[in-house]
């Protein structure tokens, strides 16, 4: 049973690895020429790792752990100490972390009464409003709050403007590069929920080297060893149907026929989107997908020839340009100082720009030369560093805006079409769209194509 995957990120590959342990015979085709899709990483003309954005990953993410422990990649991820951390003026750090040594939810109310973020009176809010959600919170109720924004959870449930501003709103930013007054409560509270139970699922892990050499390759080098095909510059331009509406085949734009048993679209809904067949449309499962809309985001990368910071974890900002960000020459030291290209012992800022929907058009080096001016403004000794270089990756969409109202939409693996089916972090799994998202949906959808389109066994194929 031939399997034809069109997509090679995270939920492509993953789909790909599933079905090959399943015994399916699986061809993957990807459009650049690159794997990865948001998380590839190229190299510039330095021999320089340039990332489509930095990428965290959270101790509950057990799929994507699995998954790398699976292509033999345990070793993956450098687990940092799990705390927020607020990049201030002037050098200063403010710091939001749960108390060691102390059980939920005690350790975060003791963190949290102790944290430097907020005022006292944000601190009591935080503690009235957040406290029923971590003890009582479960999936139901997080589901149901997708009606609100978070900016009106959070001021219905009694916590400050301030509160929101000074430690949601990074937060926000960093999930899904929306505002809070934009994004649903939903991914929020699941977030918090998170934080607020269990040490080992908050803590924050990056990638060793970076998520191509620590997870993509691994990934391709297993798919191959399977057995399973992987082609790349390979863009998927339509489908073409038999008269029942199933697939016939898959046209690429390179005008190369493919036929197969069954088909998955890894591709992110936005680009999906552009080839649904007309015919399929009829399906409320394929209408719907329209009400999914990428979010715009941007990734800035600064090498400088000194150390501006000594934090070794992911930090957040208010006020600037940067809503998260990381010295990856500290936390993913493999790659980032590894001697290669610029690496001079300095510091390499890995940045993520959002909200960005005012940055798309407007010139990269406007746009750094603002960054560079508000990282001098956080880190003085940013204000003495030569700026050795600079990248800038904008995505105009990346993944979907997670509005109110929209998780209803989010479509199961299996579509209306026999041989035809959907994985990416925006189909429906628990997670909000994410690597963890991702390697989910690639699971579901190899359990769901096997329990509809159950491999021949040897003898039946033998008969
Ligand atoms: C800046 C940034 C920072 C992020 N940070 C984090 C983080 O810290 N933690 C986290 O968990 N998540 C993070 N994410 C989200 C995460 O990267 C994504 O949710 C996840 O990688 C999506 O994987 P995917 O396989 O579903 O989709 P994609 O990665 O978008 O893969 C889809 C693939 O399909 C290919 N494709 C598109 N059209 C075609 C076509 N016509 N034919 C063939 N191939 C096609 C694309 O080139 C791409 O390779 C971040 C995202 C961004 C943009």
């Amino acid at each position: 049973m031939n399997v034809a995957i069109f997509g090679g990120g995270i939920a492509g590959l993953s789909a790909a690895i599933h079905l090959l342990d399943k015994g399916y015979r699986v061809s993957l085709y990807e459009k650049r020429s690159v794997l990865g899709g948001k998380v590839s990483v190229w190299k510039d003309s330095d021999g320089d790792s340039i990332e489509s954005g930095l990428h965290v990953v959270f101790g509950g993410y057990k799929e994507l752990q699995s998954l790398l422990k699976h292509v033999g990649a345990e070793d993956a991820i450098l687990w940092k100490d799990l705390a927020l951390i607020y990049a201030e003026k002037d050098g200063k750090t403010t710091t939001f972390e749960k108390q060691k040594g102390l059980p939920s939810p005690y350790a975060e109310l003791l963190g949290g009464l102790k944290t430097n973020v907020v005022n006292w009176r944000d601190k009591l809010s935080l503690i009235r409003g957040l406290l029923p959600l971590i003890l009582f919170g479960d999936e139901d109720y997080f589901r149901s709050q997708d009606c609100i924004t978070y900016s009106d959870w959070h001021a219905r449930h009694g916590v400050t403007e301030n509160a929101l501003q000074r430690l949601w709103r990074p937060i926000s930013l960093a999930l899904n590069f929306i505002e809070p007054n934009v994004i649903s409560a939903r991914p929020m509270l699941t977030i918090f929920n998170y934080f607020g139970r269990n040490y080992e699922d908050a803590r924050f892990g990056f990638f060793k080297a970076n998520p191509n050499d620590s997870m993509i390759e691994p990934m391709r080098r297993y798919v191959l060893k399977k057995g399973g095909a992987i082609h790349c510059n390979a863009r998927l331009k339509e489908f073409l149907l038999h008269d029942d509406g199933s697939v016939q085949a898959a046209l690429l734009a390179s005008g190369e026929r493919i036929e197969a048993d069954a088909y998955v679209s890894a591709l992110p809904v936005h680009s999906f989107k552009k080839t649904i067949p007309k015919a399929w449309l009829k399906y409320d499962y394929f209408r719907n997908l329209f009400h999914f809309v990428g979010s715009p985001v941007a990734n800035c990368q600064l090498w400088f020839d000194r150390k501006i910071t000594d934090i070794d974890n992911l930090m957040f900002a208010h006020g600037t340009s940067f809503a998260t960000f990381a010295d990856v020459s500290i936390a993913c030291a493999d790659d980032y100082q590894a001697g290669q290209g610029t690496a001079t012992g300095g510091s390499v800022l890995s940045l993520v720009l959002a909200p960005a929907h005012h940055l798309i058009d407007l010139p990269n080096d406007v746009i750094v030369e603002q960054v560079v001016k508000e990282l001098k403004a956080l880190f003085p000794k940013a204000r003495e560093a030569k700026l050795l270089k600079s990248s800038l990756v904008k995505i105009p969409e990346s993944v979907y805006k997670a509005v109110p109202g929209v998780d209803r939409f989010r479509p199961d693996q299996a579509s209306p079409i026999r041989n035809f089916f959907l994985c990416g972090d925006y189909t429906y799994q628990k997670y909000l769209a994410s690597m963890e998202g991702a390697a989910l949906s690639g699971r579901a959808v190899a359990e769901k194509l096997s329990a509809r389109l159950p491999k021949r066994n040897r003898i039946e194929l033998l008969a």
